[in-house]
């Protein structure tokens, strides 16, 4: 614990902790020593880990980065927290995140934006980003982060860590700071396979607290991690087809195809022809899903509230206008758009109707293959600065993660090393529905032949 504050130190300027939870930390790693000189430790004993500022730690600060909650503290835990600490893993602190999560550069956080310790000058990704720099810098040993739209792959590839977004419905999201409902997702931030693993063992399984959590049985994934399996994948060729693709980690990837033949998997190129329509579907729903969660902060239940004003409808106008930052905004006022009476069919509608094409196209897929394998990031980490007055731009960032999201299949972020510029680069795979052990065991087979 000693030699993480030091690195937090030693990093403050990539601005990745919201918080360091000095005392709380100390008082639970004097706990789990006891219990380790008692033999009755936990499976997490002494593991230090970060939480995304979005994930609730009964009596700390939750911000969600944002002013609206700036001096919010959580009446409750998360579900992943509590478990975390049941099996004595050490919460170190909050990490820095975009607001509310909608980002995906961390340059929305009313804390400012992490920096990423490959170039300072660059975005850490997000919304994640502070989850990624702690482990990317070692200021904790892993994190966790959510993953509405690719919130813990796209960082985790930005920072050459390895981000893992469980099955939709695989870990709890009670005391989880809701974005949008039917995407949220908590996955974790590691820099091995054997911590993700390890991790998910833990965090996953269901919850009394929250009905959306599925009650299928937990394997054993670390066991499952070095056992043998040829696995038949899919390269969605579309997606290394693409022109926004970097050549870079075009090169990388095919690189790491021959690798994965090499180890006598089975990969096939097949098309994907609905590259188009996963940004505008992903970002209509989420929009709408948005405006709905964040109606509750109306500077009466929760968070910032204006002083100066005169009745109750200036108290919601002033409080949201005061407390909620530009992209929060134009979220809410997109998502109010598209569920409103005129125009509900045209858009919510029609890209519920996308989804589930979308959805059907990648289990078809996953009814023929074992994974699916396409990029993370059309390009490595960027300049802070770069996109943010082009918010179409920054969403189209997010083309090869939001598919995941849109069809709810597991997916994980996995490094492929440096380029020239010493920016981290990154391959993403997929899995069929709550078959995180095979997309791990193929993960960990794929890491340890490319070392
Ligand atoms: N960048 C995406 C968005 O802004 C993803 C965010 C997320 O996964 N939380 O919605």
């Amino acid at each position: 614990l000693e030699y993480y504050f030091q690195q937090i130190e030693d990093h403050k300027h990539l601005n990745a902790f919201n918080e360091v939870f000095f005392l709380s930390a100390k008082k639970q790693a004097a706990l789990v020593q006891e219990k380790i000189d008692n033999q009755t430790a936990g499976r997490l004993a002494g593991m230090v880990i970060g939480i995304k500022d979005n994930i609730c730690y009964q009596d700390h600060l939750v911000t969600a980065s944002s002013r609206m909650l700036e001096n919010f503290v959580a009446p409750y835990s998360a579900t992943v927290v509590e478990r975390l600490l049941a099996e004595d893993a050490i919460i170190i602190g909050r990490l820095n995140c975009d607001e509310f999560a909608m980002g995906g550069s961390n340059e929305t956080s009313y804390f400012g934006p992490v920096r990423n310790a490959a170039d300072p000058e660059r975005v850490a990704g997000g919304s994640s980003g502070g989850s990624a720099v702690a482990v990317q810098a070692d200021m904790c040993l892993a994190t966790l982060g959510t993953d509405t739209g690719g919130s813990v792959r796209q960082p985790a590839a930005f920072c050459g860590c390895i981000g893992l977004k469980p099955t939709y419905g695989r870990i709890s999201r009670f005391g989880v700071i809701a974005y949008a409902s039917s995407f949220d997702q908590v996955g974790t931030i590691t820099s091995s396979i054997d911590d993700a693993a390890l991790l998910l063992e833990v965090l996953a399984g269901p919850d009394e607290k929250d009905s959306t959590v599925s009650d299928a049985a937990v394997p054993a994934y670390s066991e499952a991690l070095n056992r043998p399996q040829k696995q038949k994948i899919a390269v969605l060729q579309e997606t290394l087809d693409s022109k926004a693709l970097d050549p870079e980690i075009r090169t990388a990837i095919l690189n790491g195809i021959e690798t994965l033949k090499a180890d006598g998997h089975e990969v096939e190129y097949v098309s994907f022809d609905l590259l188009d329509y996963l940004v505008p579907a992903y970002y209509v729903l989420t929009a709408a899903e948005a405006s709905s969660n964040l109606s509750r902060y109306d500077g009466v239940h929760y968070g910032y509230r204006n002083k100066e004003a005169k009745d109750l409808n200036q108290l919601y106008k002033l409080s949201r206008a005061e407390g909620f930052g530009p992209e929060v905004k134009r979220r809410i006022m997109l998502g109010t758009f598209i569920l409103s009476a005129g125009y509900y069919d045209a858009y919510y509608q029609k890209a519920q109707k996308v989804r589930r094409l979308i959805r059907d196209k990648i289990e078809n897929l996953l009814s023929q293959y074992d994974a699916i394998l396409l990029p993370v990031t059309p390009t490595p980490a960027f300049k802070i600065g770069a996109h943010i007055k082009d918010p179409l731009v920054m969403y189209m960032e997010d083309i090869f993660t939001v598919l995941a999201s849109l069809s709810g299949v597991p997916a994980i972020s996995l490094p492929l090393g440096n380029n020239e510029a010493g920016l981290p680069l990154s391959v993403q795979v997929l899995a069929g529905h709550f078959n995180e052990s095979a997309l791990l065991n193929l993960s960990n087979r794929f890491l340890n032949s490319l070392s």
